[in-house]
């Protein structure tokens, strides 16, 4: 790449299934690195697997793109799914004519040929290399025949041929000089006659690949490390066709606490299922960053303007990183108490609804019970269960205050609880500990005897919140009809 050059690089996410959390991170890099150097990114989308490619899993990818605040320049675009940018179509469904065209400027070329050799002969030729101790490759007898003679025998054959990429003849080095990994050297013999196009017609992946990121003119390609073994190949079509190479960037491998590859089984892989689990979108963006990069100043938190200012390819590091959970918390608990509390409240408005809750809406209340509540949460659905409790019409006597209610001083603590109340105004926390207190002496009851009785005069049971936060959020009649109610459950 030239000095002069403007950075362009790309996301080519396969529209198979859901965005995994690898190729958010991915996404990301090739953001921050767009956007620190003024340059272009790219969304491409790689379906020439039709079996597998889907509309459904390209909007969810794309939703979960723009969640992230990912925002792309050129490519389908988020709403319309048409193509926006000079390079297109983007999607490489729609770009068979122009890989044919160079398919068939290889095979004329003499860099390609159609291989007529039945899958039985292929699986033949694998077995003997098996046995021989050599790698599996293809030795196919029609890599010289003219192009001419393959045309006429393709007219009679019974079997379809595919286009094989011709490798070089004499082993030589290709050279990669990775952004992540330094300098890493391939023997071209690594690879045998590799298929370009198949029988039926559809391209593959490598060659597709190199010939979109040639023509969409990208200067950077950032992708997963189990791509390194297909760069390779590659490199040889960029040198057939003349083009000029990117430069690349193998990312890291994700793993998995045990320090297996980040799967399934490990819980949730997908942005989305994050989404949902109440992870805002700045704290998944910091989370993913540090995945394979680190900021110079070993900031930890950070903004996306923060990670803009300071990614640098440089700071990209080979080794496999960890995907820790406990850390996303924290980093996702750090962001979510650094929001200004109207944003806050409007994030966990969601949450709330989908529960039905009926709380005030006054907004200094809002703010004052964030203030108290947010210290418990990690992720917008904590929120579900510390406010709960406070919803009007929440309250139910539960099953678990049985014990609770058949005590002997129970019933004492309920009518002093209700008096107290009834003598009372606005309650701070100071002002409940203190009633607390009247209670222990008045009713002469101390330990589980004084605290669980009161937790079961607010909220229904004997565990869980902390009743010291939520008296003081609560109206006065909220908390005598609770208690009321409470007190008729007693035997
Ligand atoms: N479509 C490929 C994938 O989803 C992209 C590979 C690449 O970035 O070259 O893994």
């Amino acid at each position: 790449m030239s000095n002069d050059q403007k950075v362009r690089v790309r996301f080519a996410p396969s529209p198979t299934g859901y965005l995994h959390v690898g190729g958010a991170r991915t996404a990301l890099y090739d953001y921050l690195f767009a956007k620190r150097h003024g340059g272009t990114f790219v969304l491409r989308v790689e379906d020439t697997d039709v079996e597998r490619s889907t509309e459904e899993a390209l909007k969810m990818q794309i939703q979960d793109l723009a969640w992230l605040g990912l925002e792309w320049d050129e490519g389908v675009d988020p709403v319309t799914l048409k193509d926006i940018g000079p390079h297109g179509p983007y999607r490489q469904s729609e770009r068979k004519h122009i890989y044919d065209k160079y398919a068939q400027a290889l095979l004329e070329k003499k860099n390609a040929y159609y291989c007529f050799l039945s899958d039985e002969e292929i699986n033949t030729q694998r077995e003997q290399a098996k046995k021989d101790g050599r790698p599996p490759q293809v030795n196919s007898p029609y890599k010289d025949w003219s192009l001419e003679k393959a045309l006429e025998h393709k007219k009679t054959s019974d079997i379809k041929p595919v286009i094989r990429f011709k490798t070089p003849e004499v082993k030589k080095d290709y050279l990669l000089n990775d952004l992540v990994r330094g300098e890493v050297k391939f023997p071209s013999d690594m690879v045998g006659d590799f298929v370009m196009i198949r029988s039926n017609g559809m391209p593959v992946y490598n060659f597709c690949c190199a010939i979109d990121d040639a023509l969409m003119k990208l200067t950077h390609v950032f992708r997963a490390e189990e791509h390194l073994s297909n760069t390779l190949r590659q490199m040889m079509i960029y040198e057939a066709l003349g083009f000029d190479l990117p430069l690349f960037g193998h990312l890291s491998i994700i793993l998995g606490e045990d320090r297996q590859k980040l799967s399934k089984r490990h819980g949730a892989t997908s942005v989305n299922e994050y989404k949902e689990r109440g992870f805002l979108p700045e704290a998944m963006n910091n989370f993913l960053a540090l995945l394979g990069w680190s900021s110079p100043e070993a900031q930890e938190i950070m903004s996306m303007d923060e990670m803009t200012a300071q990614f640098s390819t440089d700071r990209l590091n080979s080794s496999s990183a960890v995907f820790d959970e406990t850390k996303l918390k924290w980093v996702n608990a750090t962001h979510l108490r650094a929001l200004p509390h109207s944003k806050l409240w409007e994030l966990l408005q969601p949450y709330f609804d989908k529960e039905g809750f009926d709380l005030p809406k006054d907004s200094d209340w809002q703010d004052n019970a964030l203030s108290l509540m947010k210290t418990s949460m990690e992720t917008l659905s904590d929120g579900v269960e510390l406010f709960r409790p406070l919803s009007k019409g929440s309250f139910a006597v539960s099953e678990k205050a049985k014990d609770v209610l058949s005590w002997e001083p129970t019933k004492k603590v309920f009518e002093k609880w209700i008096s107290l109340l009834n003598e009372s105004d606005k309650i701070t926390e100071e002002d409940f500990m203190n009633m607390q207190n009247t209670i222990k002496k008045e009713c002469e009851v101390k330990g589980k005897n004084l605290f669980m009785p009161i937790r079961v005069a607010v909220i229904g049971q004997p565990h869980g919140a902390e009743v010291k936060l939520l008296v003081p959020l609560m109206e006065k009649s909220e908390l005598i009809e609770r208690a009321q109610a409470a007190l008729n459950s007693c035997s």
